[in-house]
């Protein structure tokens, strides 16, 4: 059974087709400015080079068709025809209160998502372009939403709800909601299956590092608290998000910066490691900075450390304990000085790092932590698409 996998942002399209006998990448890549002067495709097969196209691509639905006929390409094509495609699966950002888990779409489940539009208002119309996009070029096959939110739909209220006056959550649905849920079911499924344990038992904090970042308190296969919100700004220090401040902050900053769209950008696109360290959002570069002297470049590292060390500290402390710290994502996967960073000071908690093996991982699997260490800490590169992919095949099977 063969699965297209879809996510799509506002200008871009990123797919993957898995043959789900075996969970391999039949082929994958990526649209990008759809909409937009210059748009262009870069497509890779498991065998064979990429294919590169350059030319105007006006909306979603070109960006498909172009897609399934890089697909099907006599000489180049990875199947023989489109019937080959069973279903698809398509990332959708959020999926509020009613979608805790992931659906097979109709025409509710689109209402719903649109109904959602104004928690993500830039994610979930462009989720919405790529279903009917796909629904209109391939109108014979099913196609299921997994939604990013999903997975913390079993965050208990006292983690869900902000102190606010009450009414603020029954009238507009105020509350958090946190992100990348689909990474981090898959981590700590993953986490689970590494440690040979089965995940009903286990108290996992699972660390997603990259450009956009949460911290995810995993109790017996549930999230039981995240660190975004409802947004996603809040939590730890980002690429270019501010991570938690203070609502005076903001307040004040709206005063004197003149209106909500220009502090938003200033929260969502110049803050975190790009404003504080002047440098850039690019973890790598500022790194550098901070190892050739740039005193600012260095305090966003250690603002960054600080920031997850006291999530996990306080997630374990929510969840009466830890058995196993995960870490994925860009940052997660590949830097050994902020998973070094994060956990020096938790040897309180039974957390000892292998430091050789810590500097040796970059991208792969493994277990960093030292063999007497009662907390596992683990690196595992997250796998979103294989975790829609699955979905899709369970529910279209029925
Ligand atoms: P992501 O959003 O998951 O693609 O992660 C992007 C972040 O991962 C950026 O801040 C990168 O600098 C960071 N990253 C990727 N590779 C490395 C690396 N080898 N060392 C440190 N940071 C890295």
């Amino acid at each position: 059974m063969k699965i297209l996998v879809l996510n799509c942002g506002s200008s871009s399209l990123k797919y993957q087709l898995f043959d789900m006998t075996d969970e391999t990448v039949i082929a994958k890549g990526l649209v990008e400015r759809i909409g937009i002067n210059g748009s262009r495709v870069k497509h890779k097969r498991a065998v064979g080079e990429d294919i590169v196209r350059e030319g105007d691509i006006s909306d979603h639905t070109e960006a498909i068709k172009i897609i399934l006929g890089m697909l099907t390409a006599s000489g180049t094509g990875v199947l023989k025809n489109l019937d080959e495609i069973s279903a698809a699966g398509h990332r959708v950002v959020h999926g509020g209160e009613k979608n805790a888990a992931s659906v097979l779409v109709d025409d509710a489940v689109m209402k719903g998502i649109e109904e959602c539009v104004y928690l993500a208002p830039l994610h979930n119309p462009a989720n919405l372009a790529g279903i009917k996009a796909l629904q209109r070029s391939l109108p014979g096959i099913p196609n299921v939403a997994v939604f990013d939110t999903a997975f913390h739909q079993t965050m208990p209220p006292e983690a869900f709800l902000y102190g606010i006056p009450y009414k603020y959550y029954e009238s507009n649905k105020v509350r958090r909601y946190s992100f990348h849920g689909t990474s981090h079911m898959y981590v700590s499924q993953r986490a689970a299956e590494m440690l040979g344990r089965p995940i009903e038992s286990l108290k996992i904090i699972t660390c997603h590092l990259g450009n956009g970042s949460s911290l995810t308190a995993v109790d017996g296969g549930r999230s039981v608290d995240s660190s975004l919100g409802f947004g996603t700004a809040p939590g730890i220090l980002m690429g270019t998000r501010c991570g938690d401040v203070d609502s005076a902050v903001v307040l004040y900053l709206v005063q004197s910066e003149g209106g909500t769209d220009r502090v938003s950008d200033i929260l969502n696109k110049e803050s975190g490691l790009l404003g504080v360290s002047g440098v850039s959002s690019d973890l790598r570069d500022v790194e550098t900075a901070a190892d050739r002297g740039s005193e600012r470049a260095g305090l966003a590292v250690s603002m960054l450390v600080r920031s997850v060390k006291k999530y996990i500290a306080s997630y374990a402390a929510v969840m009466g304990g830890v058995d196993a710290i995960a870490f994925t994502a860009g940052i997660g996967e590949n830097s050994d000085c902020v998973r070094k960073g994060a956990l020096e000071g938790l040897e309180f908690m039974g957390v000892k790092l292998d430091g050789a093996k810590n500097s040796s991982i970059r991208g792969c699997e493994a277990v960093i932590s030292a063999p007497d260490s009662r907390v596992k800490v683990m690196v595992i590169p997250t796998n979103e698409e294989l975790m829609i992919a699955r979905d899709t095949l369970r529910l279209t099977k029925k």
